[in-house]
């Protein structure tokens, strides 16, 4: 999987940075989080397909991480896109989307399907074979979801030696047991996945916790994920603001990356009041927290 930042500002765009929106893609399939204002054309700078969108994640109804949405919808039906879209938010998505799309007559060239979920919602909002995606309410000034994307565990590796001191004869049945089939050989002897597959191998998983403060729920989404994606509005010297105003400190998300043990954290929303070099140093001092941190910037892609 290949996660793409694009956009890494909170609150304001600046020069540099976006407002909030980050690409899940996996398998060609993108799933985007987040769509604040200039999202359409930050894809158009960045490896991300906008034609392979399959579903859109809207953690909270503030302008700086929804305002791009109706855009980039109205692009994808100029762009004569067929394949139904997929949208997830909080209650209230749906008014936002019909008022403006009604007040510009917009059509649709796809099935455009909102699904909203009310005020304090958990559970499961998507599951297909390989992946599911789970949501919990996070801890912020108006009601705001984090999302856990979790492929499935995949089968355990075949193990061609082993299958070869069974006899096994090579081709289809090996397949069948790859698939967790179990099979009849020729001479009678049944044999079972489990004597040729290795242990099931676990699914990665990418966590999307914008906007929060610290939050316990933060650390339950993401425990033992591949990665955390998780706000920094502030620095710890700005620590009185981030309560205030139920946002986080680079201290406080490397804190839930920890805690959650997490493989690596991925630090976006960045109020427009640092530049670059107050970012980074914001990142140095938080490792010292959670050594695994990786600071956002507009465009940059992260491989799992
Ligand atoms: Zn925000
Ligand atoms: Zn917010």
């Amino acid at each position: 999987m290949r996660i793409v930042l694009l956009g890494t500002s909170s609150a304001v765009p600046t020069l540099s940075r976006g407002l909030s929106s980050t690409a899940l893609v996996r398998e060609g399939d993108v799933f985007l989080f987040d769509c604040g204002e200039g999202t359409q054309l930050q894809l158009m700078r960045s490896t991300v397909k906008r034609s392979r969108i399959h579903s859109i994640f809207i953690g909270h109804l503030h302008g700086d991480h929804l305002y791009g949405i109706c855009g980039l919808i109205s692009t994808l039906h100029l762009d004569g896109r067929e394949t139904p879209l997929n949208v997830f938010g909080p209650e209230g998505l749906r008014v936002f989307l019909n008022a403006a799309f009604r007040t510009s007559d917009m059509q649709f060239s796809f099935k455009l399907t909102v699904q909203e979920f009310p005020r304090g919602y958990r559970g499961r909002v998507l599951e297909e074979d390989e992946f599911y995606v789970d949501a919990l309410p996070l801890d912020h000034s108006i009601f705001c979801l984090g999302w856990r994307f979790q492929e499935k565990p995949r089968a355990g590796i075949f193990d061609l030696d082993r299958a070869e001191e069974l006899k096994i004869p090579r081709g289809p049945l090996y397949g069948k047991l790859q698939d967790g089939q179990s099979i009849t050989l020729p001479d009678g002897r049944t044999i079972t996945p489990d004597m040729v597959l290795g242990p099931p191998r676990p699914g990665k998983s990418v966590v999307y916790c914008l906007d929060t403060q610290f939050s316990q729920r933060s650390i339950e989404l993401a425990d033992h994920c591949t990665a955390l994606i998780h706000e920094t509005t502030f620095g710890s010297e700005d620590a009185a603001l981030a309560r205030d105003r139920k946002h986080s400190t680079m201290d406080d998300a490397a804190r839930v990356a920890k805690e959650a043990r997490a493989e690596i954290l991925i630090a976006t929303h960045f109020s427009s009041r640092y530049d670059g070099r107050d970012i980074a140093k914001m990142g140095d001092a938080a490792r010292e927290v959670f050594e695994n941190i990786t600071v956002g910037r507009d465009l940059l892609e992260v491989e799992i």
